[in-house]
């Protein structure tokens, strides 16, 4: 399955190829100060691969708060935050928000909530690399 979202103006947008197609997927509401602000509700697949096509990079406002090891993708045009990165031991990784999905059937979704407010940073990390998206490619200046 090839999942398909972008942010609201369409500067930002992803593809996210899920084999085999999912029967469910995860959508965490994350409770970290940043996210419950802008309402961020946070999947990935750590069997999966994701292309991410930025038009304008100059449109892109990289947010990192916390631990300052997860940068947050927000479009300066239009708001929205469909990625988040972290790089760990040179390997990108990232989860993308369920929010800007396009095309997706509501019903594969599994909501449920997450507090990582009390984890360590190495564990943390550790969690990551366990269930982040570890194969991520960004094209710059894409049409
Ligand atoms: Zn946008």
């Amino acid at each position: 399955m090839l999942i398909r979202g972008q942010c609201h103006c369409g500067n930002i947008a992803f593809t996210l190829s899920w084999e085999p197609s999912p029967t469910e997927i995860q959508a965490r509401a994350c409770s970290c100060s940043f996210c419950t602000k802008h309402g961020g509700v946070w999947t990935s697949n750590p069997r999966g691969s994701l292309e991410v096509t930025v038009k304008d990079p100059a449109l892109v406002s990289k947010y990192a708060h916390g631990t300052r090891t997860a940068d947050f993708h927000v479009c300066a045009r239009c708001g929205v935050v469909p990625v988040v990165t972290s790089r760990l031991d040179g390997r990108l990784y990232a989860v993308v928000s369920v929010n800007a999905f396009d095309g997706v059937d509501p019903s594969l979704l599994r909501r449920e909530s997450r507090d990582f407010d009390g984890e360590g940073k190495d564990d943390r990390l550790a969690r990551r690399k366990r269930n982040w998206i570890p194969e991520v490619r960004f094209i710059e200046g894409g049409a």
